[in-house]
């Protein structure tokens, strides 16, 4: 969908302030043209997934590609849904209970946003490429020292997820941090302006989810929409290390706040401290005038010292103190799939980092091996980058002959894409490096074979479609 405000009556900066707390405010609110509701009840919450549906919730209908939502109004309803969403009476199952609203996903959105003015909960908006889920799980911690807050949860990112967790928020939640994802352009504008967000964020630009974009540029100012809707008397917390991103901040007219590893004149600076293991990456913290603290983050990789810093600039933008910071950093706990790091017997470490995968998320792993003991056996277990786009045999094939440059013992390639990623290192590969490459994640585990070597630093990485985690869980089961 190209921009979901077509022909719909809920124009979300329409929205009447009004807190979403039971069955008739959502009628008030979305005033349907017609309804079969006959009794009131407590709202506990939305959900899309008529399997998933838990008493008192309300199941929204949603047209997707392969099925449509409508198919399930009565097995939500026999799941104890109080009410359906749908895009009109004839479409669901006879039921009581459904409210025509035409598009449903505008009316979900419509609902968020009359619900988040009825609150004073300020929210800070995080977009970027790569990082935000990260980001996000950090400056939650690092707010939550300070204030009441609340993050959306996991993914929910989208004009689907994003409304429901805003649906979430409560009288006493003073910060929400907020997850804005975006595959088109118009979706960040949509998202602010259910959001209206107090404060944004925004870490990068890169080539991911390239399959709806023509060029980075093209991907930079859609995300730019996050400035664009920011308001004047807002405030802006953005990577001046990211030239695309420091390009399309500029304009921003209100209070910016910049974050970052180079530029001297960015507000908040992190300066890398050698570190020869992932179970703590240790950097500086410079802000203000030379102020600096040395930080210790329990999560393996340079790039999340980007994302703790974005954090740290987050907290201080927004009135978090320095020693709040240090305390929040000590104890962040990585996402599961992101990061997630676990330690065995015979001093193993097994990085799960089975959620997402794209070039620039792959290349800042194998940087991750660098600063490396030489005595660890080092080995990288990739699988397929999805939603590449016409390049992706390409992109896989350098992949590869970058891999080469490393200094892997040993390399294991999963799936179909993979093979031009294998390609591409057996072209330059050193010779004391193994490598192997399986067409599916079965074929890699049942080929599991042998002790894992002592020492070993293992990172798992590839898209969430391959499934990379049932390898990681044969793998782990053998330690
Ligand atoms: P999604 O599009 O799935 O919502 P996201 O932007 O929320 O992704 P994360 O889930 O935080 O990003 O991280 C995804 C992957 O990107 C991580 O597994 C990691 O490998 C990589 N990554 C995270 N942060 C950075 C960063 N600052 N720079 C480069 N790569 C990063
Ligand atoms: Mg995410």
């Amino acid at each position: 969908p190209a921009d979901r405000a077509g022909g719909s009556q809920y124009s979300f900066h329409k929205a009447p302030p009004l807190a979403i707390e039971r069955l008739t405010d959502v009628i008030r609110v979305l005033q349907p043209s017609e309804h079969t509701c006959t009794e009131d009840a407590a709202v506990t919450g939305f959900t899309t997934d008529s399997r998933a549906v838990a008493p008192g919730q309300i199941y929204v209908a949603v047209e997707g590609q392969r099925v449509d939502g409508h198919r399930f109004t009565a097995e939500a309803a026999k799941r104890g849904a109080i009410a359906c969403l749908v895009r009109s009476l004839d479409k669901a199952e006879p039921n009581r209970n459904c409210i025509a609203v035409g598009d449903t996903i505008r009316a979900l959105g419509f609902l968020a946003a009359a619900h988040r003015r009825a609150m004073k909960t300020k929210i800070l908006g995080i977009t970027g490429s790569v990082g935000k889920t990260t980001t996000k799980e950090i400056t939650a911690s690092v707010l939550n020292t300070t204030f009441h807050t609340r993050k959306s949860e996991g993914n929910y990112n989208s004009t689907i997820g994003l409304p429901m967790e805003i649906l979430k928020l409560k009288p006493e939640d003073e910060w929400m941090v907020a997850e804005m994802g975006m595959s088109y352009p118009g979706e960040i504008r949509q998202l602010m302006e259910i959001a209206q967000p107090d404060a944004a964020l925004w870490t990068t630009v890169h080539a991911v989810h390239m399959a709806n974009f023509a060029s980075l540029e093209e991907i930079a100012k859609a995300k730019a929409e996050i400035v664009d809707y920011l308001g004047k008397d807002k405030i802006l917390i953005y990577n001046a290390d990211d030239p695309l991103v420091s390009r399309f901040s500029a304009p921003f007219r209100g209070k910016k706040f910049t974050y970052g590893f180079f530029d001297p004149q960015t507000d908040v600076r992190a300066r890398m401290e050698p570190f020869s293991d992932w179970d703590a990456t240790p950097f500086h913290l410079e802000f203000g005038n030379g102020k600096h603290q040395l930080l210790s983050l329990p999560l393996p990789g340079r790039f999340n010292v980007n994302n703790a810093v974005a954090a740290c600039a987050a907290g201080l933008a927004l009135g978090v103190s320095g020693s709040d910071l240090v305390s929040a950093l000590r104890c962040i706990q990585p996402s599961a799939q992101r990061s997630k790091l676990y330690a065995y017997d015979g001093d193993v470490l097994v990085v799960d980092d089975t959620y997402n995968a794209s070039p620039v998320a792959v290349e800042n792993v194998l940087r991750s091996f660098a600063p490396l003991s030489p005595r660890y056996y080092r080995w990288l277990i990739l699988g397929d980058m999805l939603e590449l786009g016409d390049e992706e045999h390409d992109i896989h094939r350098k992949l590869g002959e970058s891999i080469a440059g490393y200094g892997f013992d040993q390399v294991t390639l999963i799936g179909t894409l993979s093979e031009f990623t294998y390609e591409g290192l057996m072209a330059h590969k050193r010779p004391n490096c193994k490598v192997e490459h399986f067409p599916s994640v079965n074929e890699a585990a049942a080929a599991l074979s042998g002790p894992i070597p002592e020492g070993s630093r293992i990172w798992c990485k590839a898209s969430r479609g391959i499934r990379l985690e049932r390898f990681v869980q044969a793998l782990t089961a053998k330690l």
